[in-house]
């Protein structure tokens, strides 16, 4: 990959993983890393083996949704979950196909990738997120490019003069958009916290008691896997996740608060 220009700050902003912070004046200040390109090299990983789970994360969504007949996904013992809202399930699954198929298009059309013909949904996304995981950097390096989004009618209305269709009855609106390669990696980042917040409230999680370095909410989980409790978290108001060194300084921010809970 060709690198031109001045270094900028990543993307991500404060949701940079590979962010520094830095005391100044007593003020704690969040550095996202330079880079040549809309991604550091850390969240052009993170933003490539988020592509490559969301298939999986899809069925997932599938095997989680409440079925009529009383036969969802089964919970046991007296901590029971929550269950999440089918309406809630099936809307994300159809952001998460629409989403990832009008990207494959376009790179399709930058990469002169032969455009693949219909096939069910669960399909098509697999094959999209591949194409993609596969081209995350002609991805990230896409300016501007025309694409319709749908969404509620009030998050349409923030936009201001942005086009597009409304459907009152439905609640709904598709809006015309010119997004870019960064856009495009906080699209599909988004997507993967959204499916992780659905699928958190049928599993077992703590929440930690610091709050979020990001949205500043006490709202970091830590999920249940078969053989333990996960080496990560995930903010579930705005999708930070921690792993890594980030997760290490959460751990210790939380065994203070602990240390402090207990001598008070
Ligand atoms: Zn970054
Ligand atoms: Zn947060």
């Amino acid at each position: 990959m060709p690198v031109h220009g001045e270094m900028r700050p990543c993307a991500r902003g404060h949701h940079c993983s590979d962010r520094q912070v830095v005391i100044d004046n007593g003020e704690r200040i969040t550095q996202p890393a330079l880079t040549y390109r809309a991604y550091c090299d850390r969240d052009r990983e993170h933003l490539a083996r988020t592509i490559s789970r969301l298939p999986q994360q899809y069925v997932e969504l599938y095997q989680a949704l409440p079925r009529s007949n009383g036969d969802g996904p089964k919970v046991s013992g007296s901590k029971a979950p929550p269950l999440p809202l089918r309406a809630d399930v099936e809307a994300l699954m159809r952001d998460m196909v629409h989403v990832v198929a009008s990207w494959q298009k376009v790179i399709a059309a930058v990469a002169g990738l032969a455009e693949s013909g219909p096939k069910r949904q669960g399909r098509a996304l697999s094959d999209a997120c591949r194409a993609l995981a596969a081209h995350v950097d002609a991805l990230l390096a896409l300016d501007p490019w025309p694409v319709v989004r749908y969404m509620p009618l009030a998050d349409a209305a923030k936009l201001g003069a942005a086009s597009g269709f409304v459907f009152p009855h439905a609640g709904y609106a598709a809006v015309n958009l010119e997004l870019g390669g960064a856009d495009a990696g906080d699209e599909l980042l988004y997507l993967a916290a959204r499916c992780r917040s659905i699928l958190g409230l049928t599993r077992r999680r703590d929440l930690l008691p610091v709050p979020c370095h990001a949205c500043g909410y006490v709202a970091i989980y830590r999920e249940e896997t078969a053989d333990g409790m996960q080496d990560e978290a995930y903010c579930g108001r705005c999708g930070e996740t921690y792993t890594g060194a980030q997760w290490r300084l959460l751990q210790r921010l939380t065994y203070e608060e602990e240390l402090a809970r207990q001598a008070s």
